[in-house]
């Protein structure tokens, strides 16, 4: 391409919410036929949130919402903060709650102001304690299960109170951009450092055959060589810190924008945007620059 078509592809591309750092992927692009995609924060949003939360009875009123709220708002971990952001959504007030403790493995346990305990974790956590759990929310907690999400009990010393299921969401575009992608001729694969269900469900939500689960860092880049080895010319789709050696080795390299600063600072094109869609429009960028098509 010349270096005028290069320099209005740059531009069309920012208005795209596409930041294009060397002309070489400008013009390498429309050669792509492999992409890979990592799972977490690039198909996914990559942070947990509440899908559904199904309480015990309607007796398990506000005062027991408020407790949840008051002891997951005093953890640090990750689930809770998702538990933090839907209840507070939901217009729930913090209980005042006494005697915060964590317990490794399982969850935490805290007090009302009244000296009743509670406690917020996993089945081991309530298994531990011969908490109660009634048929209906074994089963809701199972179907969820079925459907890879995480589920965190809610219970006072007798039984459980609620149960909460929490996923990490797709982003609206991923589905539609993977199929746009395999229109345009191009090969999609997912690698995955998360376990191989919840790779499994993701990538059948979303349309894709090809996945590997359980990668470490280091293997991301040996993949994207392998393709290479095939004569494939490849993208690579990341967004962590994880993804910057599979970035570095792929031919062309794509960070999500609101990922890390080393994936952006490896990666040769950056979305702005956390759409997927402009993949495909990259690649299309790249063709309509190189053959001058309007
Ligand atoms: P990890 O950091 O690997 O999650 P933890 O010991 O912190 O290990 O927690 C183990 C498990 O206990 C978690 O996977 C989760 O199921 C449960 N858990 C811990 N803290 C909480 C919390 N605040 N709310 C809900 N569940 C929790
Ligand atoms: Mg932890």
């Amino acid at each position: 391409a010349t270096p005028t078509a290069i320099m209005v592809g740059v531009g069309k591309g920012a208005e795209n919410n596409i930041l294009i750092k060397d002309a070489e992927s400008l013009e390498l692009g429309h050669r792509v036929n492999a992409i890979v995609l990592d799972k977490t924060g690039t198909i996914t949003k990559g942070k947990p949130e509440v899908t559904d939360i199904v309480w015990e009875s309607t007796e398990a009123g506000d005062h027991a919402r408020g407790v949840l709220l008051g002891m997951e708002a005093q953890s640090e971990h990750p689930l809770a903060e998702a538990v933090v952001r839907r209840l507070q959504a939901d217009g729930i007030r913090p209980a005042i709650i006494k005697g915060f403790n964590s317990l490794t493995g399982q969850g935490v346990e805290a007090s009302d102001e009244a000296g009743e305990r509670y406690f917020v974790g996993n089945s081991q956590l309530l298994q531990e304690r011969n908490i109660a759990l009634t048929t209906e929310l074994e089963q809701q907690s199972r179907q969820w299960q079925d459907q890879v999400k995480t589920v965190v009990f809610f219970a006072n010393e007798q039984q459980v109170l609620a149960v909460v299921a929490i996923a990490d969401q797709l982003k609206p575009s991923s589905k539609a951009a993977i199929a746009r992608l395999k229109q345009m001729g191009v090969s999609v694969y997912m690698l995955t450092g998360d376990n191989r269900q919840t790779a499994a469900a993701v990538a059948a939500q979303v349309g894709v055959t090809d996945f590997k689960a359980e990668v470490l860092p280091a293997d991301k880049a040996e993949f994207i060589k392998q393709l290479q080895a095939e004569g494939k010319l490849v993208a690579m789709v990341g967004d962590g810190i994880n993804d910057s050696h599979a970035l570095a080795q792929a031919d062309v390299s794509i960070a999500m924008g609101q990922g890390s600063d080393i994936a952006m600072d490896v990666a040769k094109m950056t979305l702005i945007t956390s759409d997927l869609k402009s993949i495909p429009k990259a690649l299309q960028l790249s063709r309509k620059t190189v053959f001058g098509i309007k």
